[in-house]
């Protein structure tokens, strides 16, 4: 089958030594955008496709001179809220405004890269893979939004032997689903809610695609990690378990690792000026979910953390 590749892609982060995020050490490629934006999301910079710049405002004191750079005008100070504010609209991408700024206040979120600079930084750790039975993961945002770029990675990865892992929503056509967790060695495929609905509330996109997907993936044999990240007030209810159970037995997965909600993404809310629906909402601990897990694994589905 021949594939349409691409050298080139929009990333917002390499992550080195990672042990999270597949089996031994690791290498993390944060793709930018993301079909789902899910309330909870422990990365909202990666959820827009394009260029975002951050503001911290414990950096900021108000000294304006970013909106004075701008060739653009692009960034308005509000005196009141004592913050600049970026139109995404007017503003060309030129960094003016992150070099002027004498407190490194202002972050750029996302960089075109190749393929071989990713690569050339993946093989710095080519030792600690082989050592570990590690290898390199595609995260995000979701990878399957840049498919072209997502293959040439894969199969520049895996013409070197290095092990590659996709972290997915499963939101894509299948087709596309199809040729690019193809050239992958192991899928760790995230399910957030068990009903439709819900699952549109908490990720704006139904379950529908991302369940037959699963099905598909683990039909071809391709190794696949259900994965379901548990969040307070929306599916940690033991009803939940249940539903979970019944979603896992149709597509014939066995097993399910569980991710305990925490505040990691909390600050990148506002850096990014972007409401955030779980603050103050404590993060789960495993002790709390033993509950939860064990009605999983009552119906036939070996769930760990
Ligand atoms: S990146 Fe350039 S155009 Fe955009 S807000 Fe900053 S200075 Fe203005
Ligand atoms: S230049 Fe930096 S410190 Fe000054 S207002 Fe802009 S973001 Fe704040």
């Amino acid at each position: 089958m021949s594939h349409i590749l691409s050298e080139t892609g929009t990333i917002f982060n390499i992550q080195k030594f990672s042990l999270h995020d597949g089996p031994g050490i690791r290498t993390v490629v944060f793709f930018k955008g993301c079909p789902l934006h899910c309330k909870w999301c422990a990365n909202p910079e990666s959820q827009d496709t394009g260029l975002q710049i951050l503001w911290d405002k414990d950096k900021c004191t108000g000294c304006k001179r970013c909106a004075a750079a701008c060739p653009a005008q692009a960034i308005l100070y509000y005196d009141k809220e004592k913050r600049p504010r970026i139109d995404t609209s007017r503003c060309l991408g030129c960094m003016t405004c992150i070099s002027r700024c004498p407190n490194q206040a202002l972050k750029a979120e996302g960089e075109t890269k190749t393929v071989s600079k990713i690569l050339d930084v993946c093989l710095q750790d080519e030792a600690f893979y082989e050592e570990s039975g590690g290898g390199v993961t595609l995260s995000g945002g979701e990878a399957l939004m840049q498919p072209a770029f997502a293959l040439s990675l894969l199969q520049a990865l895996k013409d070197r032997h290095i092990h590659t892992a996709i972290e997915t929503t499963g939101y894509a056509n299948p087709e596309t689903f199809r040729r690019v967790t193809g050239l992958a060695d192991l899928l760790l495929f995230d399910i957030k809610h068990w009903d439709e609905n819900k699952h549109k509330e908490g990720t704006g996109v139904s379950n529908r695609l991302i369940l037959e997907n699963m099905r598909q993936a683990i039909a071809s044999g391709k190794d696949t990690l259900p994965r379901l990240p548990v969040i307070p007030g929306y599916n940690d209810a033991l009803s939940d378990a249940e539903g979970f159970a019944d979603r896992l037995h149709e597509v014939n997965a066995k097993e399910v690792q569980l991710l305990p909600f925490h505040q990691f993404g909390e600050k990148k809310y506002d850096m990014l000026d972007k409401s955030y629906a779980y603050t103050d909402v404590p993060a789960l601990h495993e002790e709390e979910l033993e509950d939860f897990r064990q009605v999983l694994i009552g119906h036939g589905i070996w769930a760990f953390f």
